[in-house]
């Protein structure tokens, strides 16, 4: 995530009550008070989501695809054994936050959109290691500004031999260890001039995962685009719109497939998508001391195309394919 513009004033949060999900209402208050005994504190049972709303030319408030959130975070929820959230508490959570918050939206034009943060935590006195009796689930958003200051540009990644998740952990899932996990690694990248890092598969650590928090995608030299299939990484919702698009609208092959490190060079361009990175083109990639880099290190064509056709139904000046977007009236 860039930076947050500011804080908004209001959030939603909902409770379970014996184990079924309530209502929730709007607050002002940024805090939550909790036991210590916490489950999330201690055994990381919470997860996130996150999503934004964007401002369109005629001044509509559009969100992009969040059934698709409101699939994954239930997903999710199975993962940690916590309750599913029904589809009208979700809705009901992301329409009036965006709706109460409204004049923090960013207008169009300048790139900007207002993050949505969605989350369930296992609270309440719990010292087995146990599922909770009790979870919030919480939605706050904030004015995020362009991921990129000063336009789209080719970043530098890394390798690394550390893992943000097991083979068949919990990579699939946004649960917060995975993040917790994923600072140490990120922290050496940056370090060394990195912009982030590129996990490898955790179990023989020869073919590409994942960038950080974006998934990673790759443009062969006969303009195929592919993107690795693999049990840790995250099912990124902007990767399985960038496929769509390039195939759909561009007119490209798409594969899902190994994506080794040792042929690298099969890709003429790369670049790393998600929610808030939206695409971050990939300039190279060093694995061992050796930087592979893509084409001379500059924004890629068939990348920026995509990324441009993002942005214009992110901001409505586009049509959107059926069902991407909601309305917040
Ligand atoms: C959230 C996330 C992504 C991007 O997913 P989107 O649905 O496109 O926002 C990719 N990788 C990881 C590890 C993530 O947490």
């Amino acid at each position: 995530m860039g930076y947050a513009l500011k804080e908004t004033e209001y959030r939603y949060r909902a409770w379970t009550k014996d184990g079924i999900w309530q209502m929730g209402k709007l607050t002002t208050n940024k805090n939550i008070t909790i036991h210590e005994g916490s489950n999330v504190f201690h055994y990381g049972q919470g997860l996130f989501e996150g999503l934004k709303a964007y401002k369109t030319k005629s001044g509509k408030i559009q969100l992009f695809r969040p059934d698709m959130n409101f699939i994954r975070i239930n997903e999710g929820l199975d993962r940690i054994v916590a309750p599913r959230i029904p589809e009208e508490l979700f809705f009901d959570a992301i329409e009036k936050v965006v709706e109460a918050n409204k004049d923090d939206i960013p207008e169009y034009g300048q790139g900007q959109s207002l993050y949505i943060r969605p989350f369930v935590i296992g609270q309440g006195m719990n010292l087995g290691v146990k599922p909770s009796e009790e979870y919030l689930f919480s939605v706050f958003c904030a004015p995020v500004g362009t991921y990129f200051k000063g336009g789209l540009s080719a970043l530098n990644f890394v390798t690394t031999d550390y893992d943000r998740a097991a083979a068949n952990g919990t990579g699939q899932v946004k649960l917060a260890g995975n993040y917790g996990a994923s600072l140490y690694p990120r922290q050496i990248a940056k370090d060394a001039g990195y912009a982030g890092v590129i996990y490898l598969d955790p179990a023989t650590h020869t073919k590409i995962d994942e960038v950080g928090a974006a998934n990673f995608f790759g443009v062969t030299h006969d303009n195929v685009v592919v993107t690795p299939k693999s049990s840790s990484i995250l099912p990124s919702i902007t990767r399985k719109s960038i496929l769509y698009l390039a195939e759909h609208v561009l007119g490209l092959k798409t594969e899902e497939r190994e994506c080794f490190i040792d042929n690298i060079s099969e890709f003429k361009e790369a670049g790393a998508c998600g929610t808030a990175a939206i695409i971050t083109p990939i300039g190279s990639i060093t694995h061992k001391g050796k930087k592979h880099q893509f084409g001379e290190g500059e924004v890629g064509t068939i990348v920026k195309k995509l990324y441009d056709l993002l942005l214009d139904i992110y901001y409505g000046d586009i049509e959107a394919p059926e069902g991407w977007i909601r309305e917040i009236k």
